[in-house]
């Protein structure tokens, strides 16, 4: 990159905002590890203690991004005149922070401490209410939370619904509008797949995975995957957690965890993949970006769709299996030695409605996704009361899966996300799958073999691909000019859409 001589007083300007941005980047660093510490090594008895800690630590860093020495900075370097003559780094960074700064300025410090309290005792509320399977117990904070995002909404300001400010955090440049026709053509194809899948008399045998796996062998078998697939050891570990992450502290170091199942071998495997995806596109962002806020994912729609198309795309196609079953075998004579690729590939896509979203399938997957959506959107359109939550709920799982819950813990308590106010959160899992199906048609059309090359156990060049395309770029683009630079379309459902009724017509000979 051709770099632009800069007036001197604009140098000194961006000298010292990149050097605020760098020990941004290091507070962040250091709390990313606090935080994989508490989840991973933490002696139980240390850790409410120690989530104090932390929380001053954040506060500290908070104080820095709103700081009047940052907020001069960015006056200076966004004038339009000055700004032009950045390059292309720094002005995306400028881009990114000038968003983040004014947002937490325009939030009350008061207003915000309230709530920080609120989804607190949410929190605890959401845990009992669970427990003795009372929905009442929750209710109350759950208002306070939805009317809280409500004004929140406001306050961001939006153009035509209130939930588009809330999708914008998570989502940069989404609204609704081009949200629900996407998510409408997803939902009513899925649904009538579900139903045909249901008639076909063709179904996997997932007898084959009601037996015990020892978790010893698991883990002998997920290490020898991970670094395979694409994961660089030198730069990240493995661990075990009850709920799989991925913790970036820099490129260099990339934690993800994942849990062994003694009776849910699929769990860890693909829990696995899972995380190896996120894992990856972390630890290929270009070295450039280290120290800037844009060494991250553009999105957590983007983020997403890389993991999926990791764990999906590749992780449950025939090509992979192809390869590394006999090695699964190996692991595991007893259970699997008698059963055929062909009986393993479709027993681990074998579709059937459940109550929990984290336990779906690829194809249910997103109606439980286009449930949350739909009633977000409503709670923060003023058009449906929490109270009548757990009707809507049991409601829309029948119309669209096809069966209700027997209690709201099974059904609209089952998730975290709102006791914690993450309100435009759901939808990005759709998206990642909505934006890892036109990444793998794009990948297919330019590299014919993709399939070819899993099948041989090459992976090279499809990380290749995924790096220069995707992970490299960090969050120096939006997500619509990525998706744009990479496929050439904004996004569309038909990808997925026909991905899904491709693959499950083969599976169950429809
Ligand atoms: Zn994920």
């Amino acid at each position: 990159m051709e770099q632009k001589t800069l007036d001197p007083a604009v140098q000194a300007a961006v000298d010292q905002y990149k050097a605020l941005e760098e020990k941004l980047a290091h507070f962040l660093s250091i709390s990313s590890l606090l935080e994989w510490d508490q989840k991973v090594t933490a002696p139980k008895k240390g850790r409410p203690i120690f989530a104090k800690a932390i929380g001053t630590f954040r506060t500290e860093e908070f104080k820095l991004s709103v700081s009047d020495e940052m907020g001069e900075l960015l006056n200076t370097l966004s004038t339009p005149e000055v700004y032009a003559n950045l390059d292309e780094i720094t002005q995306a960074q400028i881009r990114e922070r000038k968003e983040e700064y004014s947002r937490s300025k325009k939030i009350p410090a008061d207003m915000y401490r309230d709530y920080v309290v609120l989804t607190a005792r949410a929190n605890d509320a959401w845990e009992e209410a669970r427990e003795t399977n009372n929905f009442s117990i929750f209710e109350p904070f759950l208002e306070k939370i939805v009317d809280y995002n409500r004004k929140v909404a406001g306050i961001f300001g939006y153009e035509h619904h209130p939930y588009d400010a809330l999708l914008h955090q998570y989502e940069p440049g989404l609204s609704v509008a081009v949200l629900d026709p996407l998510f409408a053509k997803l939902r009513e194809s899925s649904v009538a797949l579900l139903e045909r899948i249901k008639q076909s008399g063709s179904k996997p045998n997932v007898g084959i995975f009601e037996q015990s796996y020892d978790v010893e062998q698991q883990k002998k078998f997920n290490q020898y995957l991970l670094p395979l697939i694409g994961f660089d050891m030198n730069a990240g570990r493995l661990d075990e957690t009850v709920h799989p992450f991925a913790q970036p502290m820099n490129t260099g170091d990339v934690r993800i965890t994942t849990r062994y199942l003694k009776d849910n071998v699929r769990s860890a495997v693909f829990g696995t993949i899972h995380e190896a995806g996120h894992g990856i596109y972390e630890q290929n962002i270009d070295p450039r970006l280290e120290g800037t806020a844009l060494s991250t994912g553009a999105s957590f729609g983007i983020h997403e769709s890389q993991s999926r198309f990791l764990e999906n795309m590749v992780g449950r196609s025939e090509a992979f299996w192809h390869h590394f079953y006999p090695t699964l075998q190996q692991h595991f004579p007893e259970q699997l030695g008698q059963v055929s690729l062909t009986e393993f590939y479709r027993a681990i896509n074998s579709v059937q409605p459940t109550m929990i979203r984290v336990e779906a399938d690829e194809l249910t997957y997103n109606l439980h996704i286009m449930i949350r959506y739909e009633i977000e959107k409503a709670l923060i359109g003023g058009e449906i009361e929490v109270k009548d939550l757990p009707e809507i709920w049991n409601q829309k799982m029948q119309d669209y899966l096809g069966i209700t819950p027997a209690t709201d813990t099974e059904g609209v308590l089952q998730d975290v996300h709102w006791s914690f106010g993450g309100f435009g959160y759901f939808p990005s899992y759709s998206l990642g799958n909505l934006y890892a199906a036109q990444l793998l048609s794009t990948i297919v059309r330019e590299k014919p073999d993709f399939y070819d090359q899993i099948q041989a156990g090459n992976f090279a060049g499809v990380q290749q691909w995924l790096k220069e395309n995707i992970h490299r770029h960090g969050k120096l683009y939006t997500p619509e000019q990525l998706i744009k630079n990479v496929t050439g379309e904004d996004l569309k459902a038909d990808y997925l859409v026909n991905y899904l009724e491709d693959k499950y017509s083969r599976i169950y000979n429809l």
